[in-house]
């Protein structure tokens, strides 16, 4: 059991099923993109620990970038759209694999995939570390998933509660 701020969290995903589980993610990656050199898209902050240990293990000739959405956002007749920030890659043609911590809602990831498609890569595919299909409010197809979980707040591994306990080393649930 850990403290964060005010909040109780007890532990969910252990580090030892987090890396067997990112080992296997990588040997999926490395056999779909054989031959090929992808281009790694990073969202920070959160996806941070995950993709360092998930391209650690893939042997391709490949590029990693690190982009971030804008928490800016601005108002269209869609509604809210956050930008991306620190994509300066010609993506044009490029296989894209973008890795996220967590697929809650899906509306950032959607966003995200709009935005990416609207420059013409050549494929695009999403790894993600957790999804929560519950809470999946727009369809979002996902190739590469670490574990899906319940609707429930976690912490660790990347992701924060209010910008403490992205340094964990495994993943806790709210108590
Ligand atoms: P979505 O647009 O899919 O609802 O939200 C995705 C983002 O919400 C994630 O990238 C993450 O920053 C945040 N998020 C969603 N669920 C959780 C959670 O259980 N824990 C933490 N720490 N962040 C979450």
């Amino acid at each position: 059991m850990i403290n964060i701020l005010d909040k109780t969290f007890v532990p969910f995903i252990s580090r030892q099923s987090i890396e067997n589980r990112v080992l296997e993610l990588s040997a999926m990656i490395s056999k779909d993109y054989e031959g090929r050199c992808p281009l790694f898209l990073v969202v920070l902050n959160g996806a941070f620990l995950f993709a360092g240990e998930l391209v650690k293990h893939i042997p391709l000739t490949c590029e990693i970038t690190f982009i971030r959405l804008s928490s800016y956002s601005q108002t269209e007749s869609t509604g809210k759209v956050k930008e991306i920030i620190g994509l300066d890659n010609n993506i044009e043609n490029r296989d894209i694999i973008i890795i996220e911590d967590i697929v809650d809602t899906g509306l950032t990831i959607a966003q995200l995939l709009k935005q990416i498609e609207d420059k013409k890569p050549k494929s695009v595919e999403i790894a993600t570390l957790l999804h929560k299909p519950e809470a999946l409010k727009t369809p979002v197809a996902m190739r590469y998933i670490g574990f899906e979980i319940e609707n429930k707040f976690v912490v660790g591994y990347g992701l924060d509660y209010d910008g403490i306990g992205r340094n964990l080393d495994s993943i806790y649930v709210l108590a």
